[in-house]
């Protein structure tokens, strides 16, 4: 299985070359030439673990992996940093399954692909006989960052450098960066906000005489970016695991039809219920669920994208987004597998912020739901569910939640469905107590922590616990232009 790129149909490479290079020339995503249909049955998937289940996926895609490197990486990503065996595991409450996606090592969905990406990226740079060690640059407005800190961490032949805007993350996820470990991760705050540091890691990418030098000292540089497709491939996996499991426990009968509603930022996550549903999965509708920002809901109402807007802050920053990158593979996907179409429409992206789909593309959306959700009725829908149930959930997954009942009032479709919940409530616990109660406004952050404790009857996560005690390990702050010689100073060249 080759992979091609969205804007160029002469560019071809095989999986592991399209981890490691993460982006096509051009701006292009790689996407796989034909989607692979699933070999194994849902009875036999219904007694897998996650693993095995990961194993049976993963294959169809990443077809230059041998088989013990394929199972080796799963085995490294998919183990004790999760705090349950069933690495994503489902939970009901009211008429809908909740499929957990936090229970890795920062308690956000992020963790499900990346805790696997280095393994996949080593094992990639080994088969395609690189030597350097691979320098991964990030930069972070905040959950991206510590997720690939954690699964960067001591994965040898790899170092990690995350800039974040010093004055731009909540001071959680401040905490939970600077108190990483591992002699390979490098953390630092910029005097500067989330763009500059943005723009000062693709400068760096982008800089042929600086690759030159690094590569003088054996380092090249490489990026955790959510649209490499060695984050992309993972993520369908728990969408087949949960159909299986939903199989399992009765809750739909084989062959039955499952729908899924997913908070959608940037596209990953609901593109890759897209890929499970084109495996053969028995999905039905894909619900795509937006904040105030609300651009994809636009686009499929009206088959208009435009990002022309103003940019909404709101309680679930995860999906703060204007551009969904990966919705550049659906567009591809739906222009007839067309690298032109698709790069006609990206260039009016591009240059003037929007484009218009043909009527015959719209079509092939029908499987598409579009809704979002204020942020009142997100607060709501927390409330409603917690008093209802008992059971807590974070923003974005409210999102979703709340976007779904909107689906059904509408539509009164009957099928089961699955809510992807990305975030554990504890990520942004004030947002969600001060849902729950206006009272909890007034209480400092780690106070609020055991208050959610009390009401959800869920563990404060070690991720949690582990920032309230750790030391501060990475101190260095530095200006816009400095960093790439801060960059050079940890790397001694
Ligand atoms: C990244 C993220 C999302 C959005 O996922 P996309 O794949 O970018 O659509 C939703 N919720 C949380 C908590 C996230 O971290």
């Amino acid at each position: 299985m080759l992979y091609v790129s969205t804007r160029n149909a002469e560019e071809k490479v095989t999986a592991s070359q399209a981890v490691l290079k993460g982006l096509a020339e051009n701006g292009g995503l790689f996407v796989p030439e034909e989607i692979p249909k699933l070999d194994v049955t849902v009875d036999a998937l219904a007694d897998m673990t996650y693993q095995e289940t990961a194993y049976e996926v993963m294959k169809l895609f990443l077809t230059d992996y041998t088989e013990e490197e394929l199972k080796k990486c799963i085995e490294n990503a998919y183990d004790g940093k999760f705090d349950t065996e069933k690495i994503a595991p489902l939970v009901k409450a009211q008429d809908v399954s909740y499929l957990e996606l936090f229970h890795g090592a920062t308690i956000a969905f992020k963790d499900m692909a990346l805790s696997i990406l280095p393994h996949l990226l080593i094992t990639a740079a080994r088969k395609n006989h690189v030597t350097n060690d691979i320098v991964i640059l990030t930069a972070t407005s905040g959950d991206t960052g510590k997720a690939a800190l954690a699964g960067f961490a001591g994965v040898e032949g790899t170092k990690i450098i995350v800039f974040y805007p010093k004055d731009g993350v909540s001071p959680i996820q401040q905490k939970q960066m600077v108190t990483q470990k591992g002699d390979n991760t490098f953390v630092v705050g910029i005097n500067g906000n989330f763009d500059e540091a943005q723009t000062g890691v693709k400068k760096m990418f982008s800089d042929p005489a600086l690759a030159e030098e690094m590569a003088g000292k054996g380092y090249q540089f490489s990026s955790a970016n959510s649209i490499n497709i060695g984050r992309l491939v993972p993520q369908i996996v728990y969408y087949v695991y949960a159909y299986a499991q939903m199989v399992k426990s009765g809750e739909i009968s084989n062959g039955e039809k499952m729908n899924v509603v997913v908070p959608t930022g940037n596209f990953g996550n609901i593109l890759a219920a897209f890929y499970a549903k084109n495996m053969g999965l028995p999905i039905g509708k894909l619900i795509c669920a937006s904040n105030e920002n609300k651009v994809l809901y636009d686009f499929f109402t009206t088959g208009t994208y435009d990002r022309n807007r103003e940019f909404i802050l709101t309680s679930s920053p995860s999906m703060d987004i204007l551009i969904s990158s990966n919705l550049e593979r659906l567009i591809y996907r739906i222009a007839g597998d067309s690298a032109q179409k698709n790069r006609e429409l990206m260039t009016a992206l591009q240059e003037n912020g929007k484009y218009t789909i043909t009527e015959d593309m719209r079509m092939l959306l029908a499987d598409f739901y579009g809704n979002y959700a204020s942020e009142e009725e997100t607060a709501a829908v927390i409330r409603e569910i917690y008093e209802e149930t008992g059971y807590v959930i974070d923003t974005h997954t409210a999102v979703a939640a709340a976007v779904y009942k909107k689906y059904q009032h509408e539509t009164d479709d009957k099928t089961k469905a699955v809510i992807a919940s990305t975030a554990s409530p504890y990520k942004f616990t004030r947002s969600v107590m001060t849902a729950i109660d206006a009272k909890y406004d007034n209480k400092p952050d780690f106070e609020l922590i055991d208050e959610l404790e009390v009401l959800s009857k869920v563990k404060v996560p070690q991720a949690i616990e582990d920032i309230r005690t750790a030391p501060v390990l990475h101190k260095t702050i530095c200006e816009v232009e400095q960093m790439e010689s801060v960059v050079k100073q940890f790397l001694g060249v």
